[in-house]
């Protein structure tokens, strides 16, 4: 089944986002215990997607299950400073913006950037393999019905420039949850620039899925980053440390693709090429019949540096 298929179910669903991103002060689920990930369906009849649903998220990014669709257009962002306020909603650290950041254009839509938060360790996984954290840059469109989350995976290493630019206020949040029983503690950032995530996309992984915390709505276009990003191990206890101990570990466990596509974005310098066998010039990735085999390790790009998922 294709990507069409889902998103005719994308412009019939209707979807709740109070608990995405408002803070929400009676949180009554866990990611341990008798409120865990596995019970998540049976908390509330709006959560039932949890566990009825059939296109849930995270995934494993698993290589054959994975598509290069030739259509696919680059994710192009362009997000400008604005006022934002860094947020523990109990479950999650992330950074909420008050005026408009930018968008991406995805099937005809504009999709705006709302609020951004991160996830330790990281939920999707890439062939298996868990990486240290995961970022989620949640957009909407206008009307508020439809998600698209742009997500990059973190491996230990150089500190994220992002990251580096509230570390002050990761630890004004600490210390406010605390006083506050880690209820809804925010600070403000004033005027927030996210020229950090600016960079082109060179490679992504597209496909259907859900919210990946309550109430899992469905329908929500998933783009994750083949560019594999780092944060320093100060910086992603930062991110755990504002969390009761039910959230430091924020990581909704694999769900079934159920024969879902993963389809592959890939930017190449002559996208004119019709042919379906093709080497693509690093000779790192090998094409055929647009399935394609991949190395299962997470590859080095020894020209720019650059770590990618495969
Ligand atoms: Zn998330």
């Amino acid at each position: 089944m294709g990507l069409h298929f889902y998103i005719s179910i994308l412009s019939i669903a209707a979807l709740a986002l109070c608990t995405l991103a408002e803070e929400d002060s009676s949180v009554n689920f866990s990611y341990i215990g008798q409120n865990g990930p596995e019970k998540w369906g049976s908390l509330s009849p709006d959560y039932a997607a949890c566990s009825n649903g059939k296109i849930q998220s995270p995934v494993d990014l698993v290589y054959t299950d994975i598509v290069l669709n030739n259509q696919l257009k680059p994710l192009e962002r362009n997000y400008v400073p604005t006022n934002a306020t860094l947020v523990n909603n109990q479950f999650n650290i992330g950074v909420h913006f008050e005026g408009k950041v930018g968008d991406i254009y995805i099937n005809g839509k504009n999709y705006s950037l709302r609020q951004l938060h991160w996830h330790t360790p990281a939920e999707h996984r890439a062939h298996g393999r868990v990486h240290e954290a995961e970022l989620h840059l949640v957009h909407l469109t206008e009307d508020n019905n439809n998600i698209a989350v742009v997500a990059s995976l973190y491996n230990l290493g150089d500190p994220d420039p992002l990251i580096s630019k509230i570390e002050d206020k990761l630890y004004e949040l600490e210390n406010q949850s605390r006083g506050a029983g880690n209820k809804n503690a925010k600070i403000s950032l004033g005027i927030f620039d996210v020229k950090e995530i600016n960079q082109n996309i060179h490679r992504y992984y597209r496909y259907i899925g859900s919210l990946t915390t309550p109430p899992c709505t469905e329908g929500v276009i998933w783009n994750i980053v083949g560019k594999v990003r780092t944060l320093s191990k100060k910086q992603l206890e930062l991110l755990k440390k504002p969390l009761s101990v039910n959230f430091s570990h924020n990581a909704r466990p694999l769900q079934p693709l159920n024969g879902r596509q993963i389809e592959m974005y890939h930017y190449h310098p002559n996208r004119n090429l019709t042919s379906i066998f093709r080497i693509h010039l690093n000779k790192l990735f090998v094409f055929s019949n647009t399935r394609f085999t991949l190395p299962l390790t997470q590859r080095h790009h020894k020209s720019t540096n650059d770590i990618y998922l495969f």
